[in-house]
């Protein structure tokens, strides 16, 4: 019996499911997950001694792979002055600010501990600033497991066939429309009914937890624009998106002018994080100034504000973005051609280096056509490429990341398992 085997018994016996987050029990594709010893670079190495090369990077933070010796250095230096305080402290200010250079329509900034907590208290503060309760969602997108957000979300509450969760008040989802992304008509014709209702229309500007989804020309300004029109926030979800297509947002790349911004993931280095922020005007309702309320014991935690300046810093130095672009548009397209001459139906989407294989012939657009991919064979693909040390996400509806550490002979080694595994496909 493999380490892994036993160590996934024993957790499943005290954690829910084994694990402390739904999809790394791999409940999708089927098997055990192995526990994961470290990582180095572009590897992780499991408790067996194996290793994989890993397009997870812990979901997207570790742009810069593990344990990047910048990072580990200013973390050391960081904790030899002490874990956290609860009082401010400057790396705070300066990751702020960094933030700020690098996303101008952060007028003001608040550091939270997880997505999660920035995505529910973004849309507390919307309404508390419009006096409006209704908040716009698209279906397949992930804004965290806040109440209101889960309504059709994506990620592993897609993975597990429960998009919507028990445990949420049908009074409370009421409050949630939800729309099919890319459907900027199903936008139009819901502002002209409830309009007024609306506090805040929050989305992924490229979704990411449906698999890669991209938007469609002139989606978001749509949005935008009827949120202008009709008083309501425009509020744009880059906790994945955030640096990870080039120093700053989405909204950078694609000119959009969001009142609200909420992040995470790359911008805390690894560790936990989260941060929102946007209009002066707006995040000035926020305690102590205003009435939302809003708090957190780690907020801002020293710990994890090295991690995300040195990751940043690291960022402005090199620029990475176009190498890794081009790294990832390589693999996809070599990864479809490949399972076009095995006739294996693929559509392999990306933005930057994020990217999704479909095991679908259709391009998707939205979260209805992502569901009709053979989730059978996203399975086989899955072991079969584990089983050849390549570690891909445990469900068809996530994002693959690629990182700064990922060289040309590790995508030569993908590739190759790859082939191999559509043999047996
Ligand atoms: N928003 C998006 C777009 C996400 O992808 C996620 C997490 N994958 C979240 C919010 C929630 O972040 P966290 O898991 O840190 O709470």
């Amino acid at each position: 019996m493999l380490k892994s085997e036993r160590l996934f018994q024993r957790a499943q016996a005290l954690l829910p499911g084994g694990v402390n987050s739904p999809v790394r029990a791999f409940r999708a594709v089927g098997g055990t997950p192995p526990f994961i010893e470290s990582g180095q670079g572009p590897w992780i190495y499991d408790v067996d001694g194996r290793r994989y090369v890993d397009y997870v990077c812990s979901w997207g933070p570790l742009i810069l792979g593990h344990a990047h010796p910048r990072v580990i250095e200013a973390l050391q230096e960081a904790l030899r002055r002490g874990t956290s305080f609860g009082a401010t402290t400057k790396v705070e200010l300066e990751l702020a600010e960094l933030l700020q250079r690098h996303l101008p329509s952060l007028e003001m900034v608040r550091m939270t501990s997880s997505g999660t907590e920035a995505t529910m208290s973004t849309l507390r503060l919307a309404r508390g600033y419009t006096g409006r309760k209704l908040v716009v969602k698209f279906e397949g997108c992930y804004h965290g497991h806040g109440d209101a957000f889960l309504v059709k979300a994506g990620s592993g509450a897609a993975t597990l066939g429960v998009p919507s969760s028990a445990g949420i008040p049908p009074e409370i989802s009421a409050l949630t429309a939800v729309l099919p992304y890319n459907d900027l008509t199903a936008a139009r014709d819901l502002f002209a009914k409830r309009g007024k209702e609306i506090a805040a229309v929050i989305v992924e500007p490229v979704a990411g937890n449906m698999g890669v989804i991209p938007p469609r020309e002139g989606f978001l300004q749509g949005l935008q624009e009827l949120c202008r029109q009709y008083g309501a926030l425009f509020v744009l979800d880059e906790v994945i998106t955030g640096f990870r297509l080039c120093l700053g947002g989405a909204q950078n790349l694609m000119g959009l002018q969001p009142d609200l911004t909420c992040l995470g993931k790359i911008i805390g280095g690894g560790l936990p994080v989260g941060a929102f922020g946007g209009r002066r005007e707006v995040m000035e309702g926020l305690a102590p100034l205003g009435a939302v309320y809003q708090a957190g014991t780690l907020s801002g935690n020293p710990l994890a504000m090295a991690a995300g300046r040195e990751t940043l810093r690291v960022l402005e130095e090199e620029h990475p973005y176009d190498r890794l672009e081009q790294q990832t548009t390589w693999l996809c397209q070599e990864m479809e051609e490949a399972a076009r001459r095995k006739g294996v139906p693929l559509r392999v989407q990306h933005a930057g280096s994020m990217f999704t294989p479909f095991c679908t012939a259709q391009p998707v657009w939205n979260y209805q056509e992502a569901s009709k991919c053979d989730l059978q064979r996203f399975s086989t693909l899955f072991h079969q490429l584990l089983a050849r040390g390549i570690y891909p996400p445990a469900s068809q509806f996530e994002s693959w990341f690629l990182s700064t550490a990922h060289g040309e002979e590790h995508l030569e080694l993908t590739l190759e398992a790859f082939k191999k595994s559509l043999e047996a496909m």
